[in-house]
């Protein structure tokens, strides 16, 4: 691989640039090296419960550059998709079912509605799932409404070190149960890569993912043609290597030798 093959350079935020709260060493460096190289860097994570502004802090707080616009989470993806939607339908009837915390920062959404949406947002809910509450959503889509995910992933990984429940697994009992696909905006899903390409203006398949997780990194890479690279940081030494990088490098640092910047 040479920087030559790829119009942009996605790079996937936790175990990729900072692990267990911590920066990961070389990564700003590379990043940096990088750009210096003229490669455009783009910044693509699922987080949602966190305000992409907060994001951007805590990555300047790791000493890491983000230019404005560059980082990208499912909340630009569904607001572009909402504006399209609001376009077309200015009176868009859309139901967001999500915990307060994230509903509060998200000013782009407009008021819920609570009778017959067009559209049902899913995203982090945590606390507000119950029977009663799942099986108004089931109501809500076999009444017609489009389904629209923040993120397809079942689980996350919490402070104690263990998977739980996330948006995902909740999205797919939806799914199983009315029989509609959602449309979920974060990664492996297309949605975001595609906004990543287009406003760097360059073609979807030459994005360079790299990440820690082939569940996710790979797949989104995958998902639009794009080829990807491994770290081996945080997840990325355990991690079944499902679908399977173009390269696996030990980390972020090593990046810029392998594509013989350095
Ligand atoms: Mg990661």
């Amino acid at each position: 691989m040479k920087p030559g093959d790829f119009g942009c350079v996605v790079l996937d935020l936790d175990g990729t640039l900072y692990h267990a709260g911590k920066p990961l060493p070389g990564a700003a460096e590379a990043v940096a090296r990088l750009r210096a190289a003229g490669l455009p860097v783009r910044f693509l994570t699922n987080t949602f419960s966190t305000p992409p502004e907060a994001v951007e802090a805590r990555l300047r707080g790791f000493g890491l550059e983000v230019r404005s616009g560059e980082l990208f989470t499912p909340h630009r993806a569904i607001a572009a998709h909402l504006g399209e939607r609001l376009a077309a339908k200015p009176a868009l009837r859309v139901h967001a079912f999500l915990n307060d915390a994230t509903r509060a920062f998200m000013d782009y959404l407009p008021a819920t509605v609570e009778e017959a949406p067009d559209l049902l947002l899913v995203g982090d809910a945590d606390e507000r799932w119950s029977y009663g509450a799942l099986d108004r959503l089931l109501g809500f889509l076999l009444g017609g409404a489009e389904f629209v995910a923040s993120s397809p992933a079942t689980t996350f990984v919490g402070r104690d070190g263990r998977p739980h429940l996330d948006t995902g697994a909740l999205v797919a009992l939806l799914e199983a149960a009315s029989g509609k696909r959602a449309r979920a905006m974060g990664k492996p899903s297309p949605e975001l890569s595609r906004l990543v390409a287009r406003g760097a203006g360059v073609p979807e398949e030459s994005l360079l993912f790299v990440g820690d997780d082939p569940a996710v990194d790979m797949a989104a890479a995958r998902a639009v043609g794009a080829r990807s690279i491994l770290v081996e940081t945080g997840k990325g030494a355990a991690a079944p290597r499902i679908p399977p990088p173009d390269a696996v490098i030990p980390s972020l640092a090593a990046l810029p030798a392998f594509l013989g910047l350095a």
